[in-house]
C-alpha cells in the first residue's frame, strides 16, 4: 500500500512545495518491528524522528494527517527554534520560502500606550530571534525534511495513520500488568488505523515510543491517564486560542517589521496579536486560559470580531482588510505552567519506553503561547535519551531543569498580566524609559537574562528609577 503517490515539487521550480503532497513511501507490513516509533509529525515528532536518524536509528515516523495540512497557531518561529531548523537541515530551505523577519515585538496595554522592544539583525544572526510564516509552510518543510532523514537511515513513514492505541508489556514479554500499573508496565508498539475512518489496524512494534501528537495525543493519554490514573488536563494551565488569517491590514504590509501583542481591555486576561507571516497576510489570533474563559462565558470568536470591528486602535486598521475564508479555527495550547500538586512538572512526560515531547508534554509557554520551541527542543532530548539508553526517569528531570525556570517565570508573568492596572503602569513606564525597553529586549533574546527576573532588586531598580 502506498500512501501519497505525487512527488513533492522542489522550492527551485518555484512551486510552492509546501502546497503538494508529500511522498513517504511504502507503508510498512502488518507486525514490523523498529528500533523506535514516533507518534506525530508536527514540530516535536519531525524533531525527535530527525535525530533518531540522524544518530543511525530504524524509526516508524506516524502522522494521522495527510499533506498539505494546516495546523492552528499564530506562526511566530522564536530564536529557540532556529537552532534545531538549522541543526535538521531546514533552516535555508526555510529562509528560500516567503516568510516575515521579525524585528521587534510591539506590546500594547489597555489604556492604549505601547512599547516596542526590538529584536535586531544580530539576533536573527545569533538565532536569537526569529519569523512568522504559516504552520502549513513551516511545518511542511520540517516534515518533508525529516521524513527523508528517516527513510534513508532505512526506517518508514506513515501519513494518514491513525494512532489508537499503545500497547505495552510487563518489561519481560510477559502480560500488560493493565491499566494504574503504572512502572510495572513497559511500551511494546502501537495499533495504527491505516486509511481513514473504515481502514484497517495495523500494528508496528518498538520497544521505545515518542509521544508526540499534540495536546490530545494518545500516547500522552496512556501515560498520564491510564498507566497512572493523573490529570492530562487541567483548565487552568490549558489556554484557548483562535485565529484568522487578514489580508490588507494596515501596517502589516511588508515582509519585514514588528510582531503585536495587545492586552485589551475586553480581552484581559488574554491578549490580541497580529503576527504579520508575509505577501500581505496577518495572522491575527486572541488566547485565553480556559479556566478564565469559562468563568467568563466569553466566546473568543466574539471577542476578536468585535475587537477587529470597534476597538478604536483597530478599527481603521481592519477598514479595508478581508478575512481569507476558511481560516477561522481555534484549538487549545497545554501550558507548561507549574502545577500545585504535581510531583511531576510540568506533568508527567515519561514512563518505561515512552518520552511525550511538546504539547503532549505539555510544555507551551504560558506568557507568550509558544510552544513550537519547546517541542523542538524536547524532540532532540527524547531522541537523544532514547539513542544513549537513558533510564526513562531521567528525561522528566532534563525537561524540568532545561525549560522549568523559563516556564515558571512566563507563568509569574502571565498572572501579572492577569490585572490591567499594573500592565497600564508597566507599558506607561517602558514607552518612557529606554533602559526598560532594553531589558526587556534582553528578557526576550537570551536566556541567561532571564535570570534577572527572579532577582527582586535588579528588577526594582529597572522599574522604579
Ligand atoms: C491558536 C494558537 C496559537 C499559537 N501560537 C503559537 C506561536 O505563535 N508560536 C509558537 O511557537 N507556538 C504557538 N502555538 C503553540 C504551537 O502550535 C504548539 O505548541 C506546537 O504546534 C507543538 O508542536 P507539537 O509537535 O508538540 O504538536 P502539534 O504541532 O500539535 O503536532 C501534533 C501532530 O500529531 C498528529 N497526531 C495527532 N493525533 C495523532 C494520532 N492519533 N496518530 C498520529 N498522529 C497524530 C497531528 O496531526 C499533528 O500533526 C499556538 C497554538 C495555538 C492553538
Amino acid at each position: 500500500m502506498r500512501c501519497v503517490v505525487t512527488m513533492t515539487v522542489m522550492i527551485e521550480n518555484g512551486e510552492r512545495s509546501w502546497e503538494q503532497p508529500i511522498d513517504t513511501g511504502e507503508v510498512p507490513q502488518n507486525g514490523s518491528t523498529f528500533d523506535a516509533i514516533v507518534v506525530g509529525g508536527g514540530p516535536g515528532g519531525s524533531s525527535a524522528a530527525g535525530y533518531l536518524a540522524k544518530a543511525g536509528s530504524k524509526v516508524l515516523l506516524i502522522e494521522k494527517a495527510v499533506w498539505p495540512r494546516d495546523k492552528i497557531c499564530g506562526d511566530a518561529v522564536g530564536g529557540k527554534s532556529l537552532s534545531h531548523v538549522k541543526e535538521l537541515g531546514v533552516k535555508a530551505d526555510l529562509e528560500a520560502t516567503p516568510h516575515f523577519r521579525v524585528t521587534g515585538i510591539v506590546f500594547s496595554s489597555p489604556k492604549g500606550n505601547s512599547v516596542r522592544v526590538p529584536l535586531p539583525e544580530e539576533d536573527v544572526a545569533r538565532l536569537e530571534a526569529g519569523y512568522s510564516l504559516p504552520r502549513a509552510q513551516f511545518d511542511s518543510l520540517l516534515f518533508n525534511r525529516c521524513q527523508q532523514l528517516v527513510r534513508d537511515a532505512g526506517g518508514s513513514v506513515l501519513q494518514g495513520g491513525d494512532v489508537q492505541e499503545v500497547l505495552f508489556d510487563d518489561g519481560n514479554g510477559g502480560e500488560d500488568p493493565g491499566e494504574g500499573s503504572g512502572d510495572a508496565r513497559h511500551a511494546r508498539g502501537v495499533v495504527v488505523r491505516v486509511g481513514g475512518r473504515d481502514g484497517e489496524e495495523r500494528r508496528f512494534y518498538a520497544r521505545e515510543l515518542v509521544g508526540a501528537g499534540g495536546y490530545r495525543c494518545p500516547v500522552a493519554r496512556s501515560v498520564v491517564e491510564s498507566s497512572y490514573g493523573e490529570t492530562m488536563m487541567d483548565r487552568d494551565h490549558y489556554c484557548g486560542g483562535y485565529r484568522e488569517y487578514w489580508r490588507n491590514v494596515k501596517g502589516c504590509e511588508e515582509n519585514v517589521g514588528d510582531i503585536e501583542i495587545h492586552f485589551v481591555d475586553t480581552v484581559i486576561p488574554g491578549y490580541f496579536w497580529l503576527f504579520p507571516v508575509s505577501e500581505n497576510v496577518v495572522n491575527v489570533g486572541i488566547g485565553m486560559v480556559m479556566g478564565l474563559l469559562d468563568k467568563q462565558k466569553k466566546k473568543l470568536r466574539a471577542l476578536q470580531a468585535d475587537v477587529i470591528a470597534n476597538h478604536p486602535m483597530f478599527k481603521d486598521r481592519f477598514a479595508d482588510a478581508e478575512m481569507i475564508r476558511g481560516s477561522s479555527r481555534g484549538w487549545q495550547l497545554p501550558f507548561g505552567s507549574p502545577r500545585k500538586k504535581s510531583k511531576m512538572q510540568p506533568r508527567r512526560s515519561s514512563m518505561n519506553g515512552i518520552r511525550l515531547v511538546g504539547d503532549a508534554a505539555s510544555l507551551v509557554d504560558p506568557f507568550s503561547g509558544e510552544g513550537v520551541g519547546n517541542a523542538l527542543v524536547t524532540g532532540e532530548m527524547a531522541a537523544r535519551h532514547i539513542v544513549e539508553n537513558l533510564p526513562f526517569k531521567e528525561y522528566q528531570k532534563e525537561v524540568w531543569a532545561v525549560l522549568g525556570p523559563e516556564l515558571t517565570n512566563s507563568y509569574r508573568m502571565q498572572k501579572l498580566s492577569r490585572r490591567s492596572w499594573l500592565l497600564n503602569w508597566f507599558v506607561g513606564k517602558a514607552e518612557r524609559k529606554p533602559a526598560l525597553q532594553e531589558m526587556m529586549t534582553e528578557m526576550i533574546a537570551s536566556k541567561e537574562a532571564q535570570e534577572n527576573l527572579h532577582s527582586p532588586w535588579f528588577m526594582m531598580k529597572t522599574l522604579l528609577f
